[in-house]
């Protein structure tokens, strides 16, 4: 008796089961249209996302940008220079090529930075936009000889320099040639300083290591988005070596706009009209 109960029930929450399933298909929602937000965690439809300047419409949580997002929000027009071999391994680090060709093919760009003659407003401007989303942004040999083509470009056309940073420093792939780099695009900054050039940075999160060490902190002007993680080694790192707690927010960018680091922080959607009014004040023409 109770056997039979239990079978018919169980044949009616099977039937149930099939018709919510069914249901289910037919309305089709896609697995990627929702994401959670790490700051708030609430869940945001990623279309009001990229309507919002990819920030949180709740707690206007800065999601990380790759470089075309960056493009399109920010420039106006922007043609890409094509002139450095991409697939080099100079220390034959094990699999690092076969790395390199499948995120060549899946973010659809050649490196973990992207440059060019870019418009802002009218304003020509050399763009150099770095990728968070290339295996970290972290500064490899074709990363620094870019970045520094980039610069010599700016000189012989006299353009300002419009970059946004992001990296998590050095490339470990590359050894001690990574960390040639910072020499090699520090060198680069200061020839352009002396020529007179205009360079504004924004530091985007992440901005740390061996790029915070180098070219992105010897910018003339140097804005930062929002709760941005700007500075050298990692807070865990340095609390092991000091042996003691660190402040609240340590390395965010309110927290190094107030210890002198950077000049602004400015909001996403504000960007643009800030960097074009910069260039306007100090005298670049259109
Ligand atoms: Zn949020």
């Amino acid at each position: 008796m109770f056997n039979r109960l239990a079978s018919k029930k169980e044949k009616a929450g099977r039937k149930n089961k099939a018709k919510i399933n069914n249901e289910a298909k037919k309305i089709d929602i896609p697995d990627n249209l929702y994401l959670k937000c790490p700051q708030c965690k609430k869940t945001i439809n990623k279309n009001d996302l990229s309507t919002n300047y990819y920030k949180c419409p709740y707690c206007n949580h800065h999601f990380r940008l790759k470089s075309k997002q960056r493009i399109n929000l920010i420039f106006d027009t922007f043609k890409e220079f094509d002139d450095v071999r991409y697939e080099s391994d100079p220390l034959k680090f094990p699999n690092y090529l076969d790395k390199i060709k499948d995120l060549q093919n899946s973010e659809e760009i050649n490196e973990a930075v992207v440059t060019g003659n870019a418009n802002i407003n009218g304003i020509n401007v050399i763009g150099i936009v770095m990728d968070s989303y290339f295996l970290m942004g972290s500064m490899g040999h074709v990363v620094g000889e870019k970045i520094t083509r980039a610069f010599e470009k700016a000189i012989t056309l006299k353009c300002p320099i419009v970059m946004f940073s992001a990296s998590g420093g050095a490339r470990m792939q590359e050894g001690m040639i990574s960390l040639m780099q910072m020499a090699k695009t520090s060198g680069i900054v200061e020839v352009f300083n002396e020529k007179g050039g205009l360079f504004i940075n924004v530091l985007t999160d992440p901005t740390t290591g061996g790029v915070s060490a180098s070219f992105a902190m010897l910018a003339d002007i140097i804005l930062a988005e929002p709760n941005a993680l700007i500075g050298f080694a990692g807070p865990r790192v340095i609390e092991q070596t000091i042996k003691q707690k660190l402040p609240k927010g340590f390395q965010r960018a309110e927290f190094v706009l107030e210890k002198g680091f950077i000049d602004k922080v400015v909001d996403r959607q504000d960007l643009k009209k800030m960097i074009y009014q910069l260039l306007l004040l100090h005298g670049v023409k259109k």
